[in-house]
This record gives C-alpha cells, sequence and structure tokens, in this order.
C-alpha cells in the first residue's frame, strides 16, 4: 500500500525525521486557511498523487510542473487552483496521468546540496538496506547506471538494529561533517526505526537536503508498506486513498481476490499464484496478451467465481475469458457452477474457455456441458490458451 508525500511526511515527524513545515488542503475552500498556517511564503505547492516525478510532469491541459515554487500566497493559491482537479502525468503514471485532488503546500526550503536516501528490502540477502547518494533530485537509476560509485549502501542485520557506526559511515560517505554530520545521523537513524516499527517495503527521500542555514531535511517522502503485514497497523491502513487506487482491484480486495489489470486482451481466472502466473505465460506463448492476473484462492465460493467474472467483465478490453483451475482443495464443480451461475447473470457475449482438473472434476465438466451455455471445455492447459487465442484473434 502506498500513501502521499503529506501523510509520510506526518509519519517522519512522529519519528523525528525533519522536514519543511507544510498544510495539505482537500478543497479549495482549504487553500487560504493551510497557507495562514505556514505564515509567510516563500511556499512551494506540490500536487499529491502517488507517483514521483512531479516536479518534472506537465498537466493534461497544457500547465507545467506539479511541484511549483510561490513567491507570495497570491501566487501560490493560483497554482493550486491550477493542479486542484487537474490530470497531471509524470514518467511515472503513464499517459493516462493522474488526478490530483489534495494539494500540499510547504515552506520553500533554502537547499545548499541535494542527496537521496532509500530504505528498502535487499532481494539477495534477504535483509533492510540503506541506499545513499551525493547525486539526490535526479532520477537514481540514472546515478547508479552511469555513476555507480556515488551510491553507498549499508546492509542492516535486523536481529540487532542499524548500528550506531553504520549510521556514521553513511552520513560520512556522503560527505557531511559538523552539525550536518550529526543531524543526518539521528535522520537515517530514525528513519530507520520508522521503516522498521510500521513494516514499509520501501521509504524514499529524493531528495535529501541540506539547507543554507545549517539544517538537513528530507525534502520529499514516499513511502509504500507490505501489504501482508498491514493487518498490525491499522493507523496506516486508515492513510489509504482509494483515488488512487484501481477501482476493480479495490473490487477484488473486497472478495479477497488478488487481482491486478495488466493491458491485453484475454482475461484469466485461476486457482493459485504460480498457476495464475503459469497461465499469463502460457497465453503470452501461443501469441496472446493477458488482461489480468487473478487468483482465486484455494478455496474459493461461488460467489467469489461470480465476483471475479464481473470485475474482469468490467474492462473494456477483455475479448475472451480463459479459466484455469487445478482442484487440489478447490472441488472443481463449485467452480463449474460459478462459471455457470456468473455467464448467466452477465449475458455473457464473449468467448469463454474453460479447463478443470483434480477434485471432483467429472461433475465439475458435467455441470459445464448441461448448462446449455456457449462454453469451450479444454483438456489441458497448453490446448485452452491455444482455443482462447484463436477465439479472441
Ligand atoms: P518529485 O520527485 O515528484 O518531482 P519533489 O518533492 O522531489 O517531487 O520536488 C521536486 C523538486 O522540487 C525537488 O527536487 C526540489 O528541488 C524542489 N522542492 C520540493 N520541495 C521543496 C521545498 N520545500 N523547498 C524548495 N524546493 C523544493
Ligand atoms: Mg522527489
Amino acid at each position: 500500500m502506498n500513501i502521499h508525500e503529506y501523510q509520510a511526511k506526518a509519519l517522519f515527524e512522529k519519528y523525528g525525521v525533519a522536514v519543511p513545515k507544510g498544510m495539505a488542503a482537500r478543497s479549495p475552500s482549504e487553500f487560504d486557511s493551510a497557507l495562514t498556517a505556514l505564515d509567510h511564503g516563500p511556499f512551494v505547492v506540490k500536487s499529491q498523487i502517488h507517483a514521483g516525478g512531479r516536479g518534472k510532469g506537465t498537466f493534461t491541459d497544457g500547465f507545467k510542473g506539479g511541484v511549483k515554487f510561490a513567491k507570495s500566497k497570491a501566487e501560490a493559491i493560483e497554482f493550486a487552483n491550477k493542479m486542484y482537479g487537474n490530470t497531471l502525468v509524470t514518467a511515472q503514471t503513464g499517459p493516462a496521468g493522474r488526478k490530483v485532488q489534495t494539494i500540499y503546500f510547504t515552506k520553500a526550503a533554502d537547499i545548499a546540496k541535494e542527496y537521496y536516501l532509500a530504505i528498502l528490502l535487499d532481494r539477495a540477502t534477504s535483509l533492510p538496506v540503506i541506499v545513499a547518494s551525493t547525486e539526490g533530485g535526479v532520477e537514481i537509476e540514472k546515478v547508479a547506471h552511469e555513476t555507480p560509485e556515488k551510491i553507498f549502501k549499508i546492509l542492516v542485520d535486523p536481529a540487532v538494529g542499524l548500528q550506531g557506526y553504520q549510521a556514521r559511515q553513511l552520513a560520512f560517505q556522503l560527505g557531511l561533517s559538523g552539525d550536518h554530520f550529526k543531524q543526518a545521523v539521528k535522520l537515517i537513524t530514525n528513519l530507520y526505526r520508522m521503516a522498521w516499527e510500521t513494516d514499509a517495503s520501501m521509504v524514499e527521500v529524493n531528495p535529501l537536503i541540506t539547507t543554507t542555514d545549517g539544517q538537513v531535511l528530507a525534502l520529499d517522502a514516499k513511502v509504500s508498506f507490505d501489504d501482508n503485514a498491514l493487518f498490525r497497523h491499522p493507523d496506516i491502513v486508515a492513510l489509504r486513498d482509494l483515488n488512487e487506487e484501481d477501482p476493480k482491484e479495490i473490487e477484488a480486495s473486497k472478495f479477497s481476490l488478488s487481482y491486478i489489470a495488466l493491458d491485453g486482451n484475454i482475461a484469466c481466472l485461476v486457482n493459485g499464484a504460480g498457476l495464475a502466473m503459469s497461465t499469463m505465460d502460457i497465453i503470452k506463448h501461443f501469441g496472446g496478451n493477458p488482461a489480468n492476473f487473478l487468483d482465486v484462492g484455494g478455496g474459493a465460493t461461488k460467489d467469489q467465481v461470480q465476483a471475479a467474472f464481473r470485475i474482469i467483465l468490467t474492462d473494456p478490453n477483455v475479448k475472451g475469458i480463459m479459466v484455469n483451475i487445478f482442484g487440489g482443495i478447490m472441488d472443481c464443480n463449485t467452480i463449474a457452477n460459478g462459471v455457470v451461475a456468473a455467464t448467466r447473470e452477465l449475458g455473457l457475449t464473449i468467448p469463454l474457455v474453460v479447463r478443470l482438473e483434480g477434485n471432483n472434476v467429472a461433475a465439475g465438466k458435467q455441470t459445464l456441458a448441461e448448462s446449455g451455455l456457449a462454453i469451450e471445455s479444454a483438456d489441458s492447459m497448453a490446448d485452452a490458451a491455444q482455443k482462447i487465442v484463436r477465439l479472441v484473434a
């Protein structure tokens, strides 16, 4: 789960990570009071969307910059009005962009130098890793590619946590000294504690800055949390902004379905994540393109199968459906009944290929055959994939 910059910064403050003073406004009626609370300018006006690259982004009406410097309150309100309700396209949003529904006003900082700081999970060692660079404010992928020697990494042993010497080493590698050094050590230590205690899978501060008046501040904040740990963080779940999520994925989560929208035209309904991935692979193998990943889980009910069909069909790109079920715990006939009910309920008009195998498969096949519906049966995964690819061609 992702949160907005202004929410991430509130968490930062709670953990003693210094940020510039800021106020969020969820509607234009709040612009004035938010800016009044910040006292005097200059300000930076920031579009709140779950994507980076906002500063260099462009709105669909041609207005440039999702992050703008404003000398005065009047100018800040003018920019906020241009951003609010407008759609921002950045390198990370895809061409459709994201609609801005919250504006974050912050005090402008007098930047001396921009750095990069992130806390992630290192897949190779299965350890938390802190990544820092003297090259901040720019795309870190580019720095990693062109000047890898400017990127520093520290692996943390979770059993003992981040050690003081590790935070000091990182601050030293960033070339900081004196009071900046002390502040950076404190900031890194507190940020790690936040990431650990909140089960964050990623915390990215780009840029981390030193100011001309001697401060070290997190100027931007991007935080993602591990969905599997959200059950122990109700305060974080409360920060979820459904405006930022695909409505199909929200609907799927209500029915405990793992659904991820993709851009192909063959929808898949599968039980088990591994089988769902190999189903997408085999569709590709035979020249098709999957429209989604969908795992109905090991013990899906008829209701879940019906919900899955409804969600699949709200995607206008879908031209055919492939159901691939291996009944281990799952009863194939439960799936067959769900498929028949959904086909009837939705008046399905696009091709549907069903491959069932395993527990109670004979009854499942009989249910499909006796339904009188135009459901194509398949005997194997390859057979099903070839059939659906041919039918949508
Ligand atoms: P994004 O990464 O989405 O473009 P940032 O928050 O990093 O958004 O803002 C883009 C740039 O704007 C920063 O790299 C920084 O140079 C500048 N900026 C952002 N916030 C402030 C601020 N409070 N004071 C001064 N400059 C800022
Ligand atoms: Mg940034």
